[in-house]
C-alpha cells in the first residue's frame, strides 16, 4: 500500500484542508511555498492518465477551488496547479494526485526551470504526435 492510500486510511496524519466523497486535500510534508497542497484520489490510480477521468476531472475541479482559497485566504498572487506523472516526470509516490502550489513573488521558494529546446523540427513532432 503506497503511502497515500495510508493517509486516506487514517494511518498516516496529515493537516487536511479538503475531502470529500472522491478526494482529499492535505498540506504538502515538504512545502515549496506555503500553503503547498497536495489533492489525491481516495481510490487508487496510479498517475493521471491512470485515472478516471470522472475522478481527475472532479478532482481538477476542486484544485481550481483550492487555488482561488488560496488566493483569497493566504493572500498568494498565483498558483502553479501540476501533476507530476510517472518517474521520468518527477513523480514520486505513485498515487495520483495534483499539487496546489501558491505563489507569492520570484523569492517564494518555487523555481520551475523551462529551457526551451533549439532547433527543433516542429513538422516531424507533429508528424508523430497528432491524432491520427
Ligand atoms: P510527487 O513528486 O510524487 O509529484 O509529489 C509527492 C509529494 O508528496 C511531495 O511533494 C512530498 O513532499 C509529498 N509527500 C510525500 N509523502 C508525504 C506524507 O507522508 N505526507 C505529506 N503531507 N506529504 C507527503
Amino acid at each position: 500500500m503506497d503511502i497515500f492510500c495510508k493517509i486516506v486510511n487514517g494511518e498516516i496524519p496529515s493537516y487536511k484542508v479538503y475531502e470529500d466523497d472522491v478526494c482529499l486535500a492535505f498540506l504538502d510534508i515538504n512545502p515549496v511555498t506555503i500553503g503547498h497542497t497536495v489533492l489525491i484520489c481516495k481510490e487508487h490510480y496510479s498517475d493521471v492518465v491512470d485515472a478516471n477521468p470522472e475522478v481527475s476531472m472532479h478532482m481538477f475541479d476542486v484544485a481550481k477551488k483550492l487555488a482561488n482559497r488560496a488566493i483569497n485566504k493566504l493572500n498568494a498572487k498565483g498558483v502553479n496547479i501540476l501533476t507530476n506523472c510517472k518517474e521520468a516526470a518527477g513523480q514520486t509516490v505513485p498515487h495520483f494526485h495534483i499539487h496546489i502550489i501558491p505563489r507569492y513573488d520570484e523569492t517564494d521558494g518555487y523555481n520551475p526551470i523551462f529551457t526551451a529546446k533549439e532547433n527543433v523540427d516542429f513538422e516531424a513532432v507533429l508528424k508523430e504526435f497528432k491524432e491520427d
